[in-house]
């Protein structure tokens, strides 16, 4: 049997490597290392599989929802509903730009933002929701999109985890995940479900001034070579980075799919336990399985983890400490917050190994370990 890894980016890129080794080395042959063909390429191809009119390339996740945030004019203090249960980037970004975080709650079943908490949260000062499509599943859209219109707020999608899921609305329509809200942002850091061999990051949006600002903002502010419009910062996805993602985009959705096999897989021998929550799949969205979380029902989940260790299966906590509870957060009133499902979750909350290259022998492996523990 193979090392169980998190993620097994050698044994994926094994199976593409002539193509991948071809790209590269045609990068190298051009010397055209930042900008050209490949990354405008990537981004019309982007935008060609979302279904959505401008795809913004920049240097990484985190970058993409400052640079979105940025260009719809926030002002200090406006206040950025966000759940508190995600990883530090959404919520980071917020504070940087001297907006206000508003944490909110997560649905218990989904782990994404909950739309009644949303509304709950809104004040005079609200101007943006930033929902989070955790672990691979898309937040409830359709609700969050009819309270962002009603209260004209602006909304940010945290799709790095997400890319490539389908969104499916009451009357059927289908949009991808990242293209509901005002702008979509992604990462494409190593591990994500489409990564590149570095950092990368992308913007979405169907609006064509606020692709024009996005653009600007991620090159300086400027449209012309050296006339500075507004204050904006330097984030470029790279010639490498595009080359790469040319490839994997073209074999998402297999991707995608094997994630989604490998879950069933899970779902299925750990079905119906007491001691344990399998993923939630809202009707209104395909999960694509970023990450495969469980939930722990009185078990031990530190020792589970070092039992694991042990046996050679690694496993991770996504996320142990939520927003509101770092210490980055406490002059923003970060422990005055009551989240009872946000910190229900991030203490019993477990994630097994999700990834492409994933075998049958290697999941029996797992979750014999997990069940021999958590029966014992
Ligand atoms: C990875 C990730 C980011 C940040 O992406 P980087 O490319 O690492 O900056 C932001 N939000 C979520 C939910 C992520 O998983």
């Amino acid at each position: 049997m193979k090392t169980i890894q998190m993620v097994d980016l050698k044994q994926q890129y094994l199976k593409i490597k002539s193509e991948i080794d071809t790209a590269l080395l045609n990068v190298l042959d051009s010397s055209v290392f930042i900008g050209g063909k490949q990354v405008t390429d990537f981004a019309a191809n982007l935008s060609k599989y979302l279904g959505v009119k401008h795809t913004i390339s920049c240097a990484n996740g985190t970058d993409a929802l400052q640079i979105a945030m940025m260009a719809l004019d926030l002002q200090p203090g406006d206040e950025v509903i966000t759940p508190s249960f995600t990883y530090i980037a959404t919520t980071e970004v917020i504070a940087l730009l001297k907006l206000k975080p508003v944490f909110v709650d997560v649905d218990k079943r989904t782990f994404c933002i909950d739309p009644a908490a949303i509304k709950n949260a809104i004040t005079p000062k609200t101007k943006a929701i930033v929902p989070v499509h955790l672990y691979g599943h898309t937040a409830n859209m359709e609700e969050i999109m009819a309270i962002a219109e009603e209260h004209n707020l602006f909304v940010i999608e945290d799709n790095a985890q997400a890319i490539g899921g389908d969104y499916i609305f009451k009357d059927g329509t289908k949009k991808k995940s990242g293209t509901i809200g005002t702008v979509g942002c992604t990462s494409f850091f190593p591990s994500k479900n489409l990564g590149c061999y570095g950092d990368g990051g992308a913007m979405f949006t169907n609006d064509d001034a606020l692709a024009e600002k996005l653009k600007m903002i991620a090159n300086h502010g400027q449209k012309i070579k050296y006339y500075h419009e507004m204050v904006g910062c330097n984030s470029r996805l790279d010639a490498m980075q595009a080359a790469v993602l040319n490839i994997k985009l073209s074999l998402l959705d297999e991707y995608i799919s094997a994630r989604q096999k490998a879950a069933g897989y899970y779902d299925k021998a750990f079905a119906n336990h007491p001691k344990i929550t399998t993923p939630y799949r809202a009707k209104y969205c395909t999960h694509v399985f970023h990450q495969y979380t469980l939930i722990l029902n009185d078990i031990n989940r530190d020792e589970l983890k070092s039992f694991l260790e042990k046996n050679n299966i690694p496993s991770m906590i996504y996320y142990p400490v939520p927003a509101h509870r770092q210490k980055m957060f406490e002059a923003f009133g970060g422990g005055d917050y009551n989240l009872p499902i946000t910190d229900w979750l991030a203490d019993r909350v477990i994630s097994l190994p999700i990834h492409t290259e994933l075998e049958e022998e290697q999941q029996l492996y797992i979750t014999k370990k997990v069940l021999e523990f958590i029966n014992k």
